[in-house]
């Protein structure tokens, strides 16, 4: 049996995710960022919550928990580097954990930079990929925390996921996304097709999300960091792409 995903929005421009495991009957929520957004995608598909996966402690992914906890009695998985940072975590995991919801197991990665202890959530089986603020569809979270050396091998290991992936982020961000890497890839025939899309997409109000991660790795500028075009760009032939990835994350940040 199959794990099933609801997609909805949240917040400003959060998306929640609700993923189902048909086998067991559980149903866990990728992140808590606003608990009636949430209520409202659980009675809508007739589920009710048993766990949260909680990816880092940013009060947009996690204000939710004491009230879906005190309302459904849930399981809340999260960051054990962040346990310090997030109220109400019951089950504490790092890189190389296996969460099961039911029947279906859930790798735990690390995805260090937007905060330290960023985890992601990968369920292997249906091809899912929770990367919340660690990766966007033409981007990567804000530096908030990290360095851009480890930051860019925590993406690097994402990108070597398969490219059938299908990517479900954190945020709506991919149009602006799409603008800043134009403006420093401006020749990539996968970037302009993928801005294109999304264009169209978010012109008849439709979400970006999920994305396939191997139409990504050819697109988003940070997953090409080790690209010698956009080394060249910065002005930095031959660099290390750690290098090359914090110039991208700091022409974002001033874009
Ligand atoms: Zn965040």
């Amino acid at each position: 049996m199959a794990l099933i995903v609801d997609v909805f929005p949240a917040r400003e421009d959060n998306f929640g995710y609700l993923v189902h495991d048909e086998a067991s009957g559980r149903t866990a929520a990728i992140d808590a960022p606003e608990a009636a957004a949430i209520r409202t995608a659980l009675d809508h598909r007739g589920w009710t919550l048993t766990d949260i996966f909680i990816t880092h402690h940013h009060i947009d992914h996690v204000e939710a928990i004491p009230e879906l906890k005190a309302a459904f009695g849930t399981r809340v998985v999260g960051p054990a580097e962040e346990a310090d940072k997030i109220e109400g975590l019951d089950v504490l995991v790092r890189d190389g954990d296996v969460v099961e919801l039911g029947e279906s197991p859930f790798a735990v990665m690390a995805a260090p930079g937007h905060t330290l202890g960023h985890i992601v959530f990968y369920h292997e089986a249906g091809g899912h990929l929770f990367s919340a603020d660690a990766l966007f569809s033409l981007g990567v979270g804000r530096m908030f925390e990290g360095t851009p050396g480890p930051m860019w091998e925590g993406v690097k290991r994402l990108r070597d996921l398969p490219d059938e992936t299908l990517v479900y982020c954190g945020h709506e961000y991919t149009e602006s996304n799409a603008r800043f890497a134009l403006s420093i890839d401006p020749d990539n025939a996968a970037l302009k097709a993928r801005a294109a899309e999304v264009k169209a997409l978010r012109a008849a109000g439709r979400p970006t999300i999920p994305f396939n991660l191997g139409e990504d790795k050819k697109a988003n500028p940070f997953l090409r960091a080790d690209a010698p075009e956009l080394a060249k760009f910065y002005g930095l032939d031959g660099a290390e792409p750690g290098e090359v990835f914090a110039a991208i994350r700091k022409g974002k940040d001033n874009f």
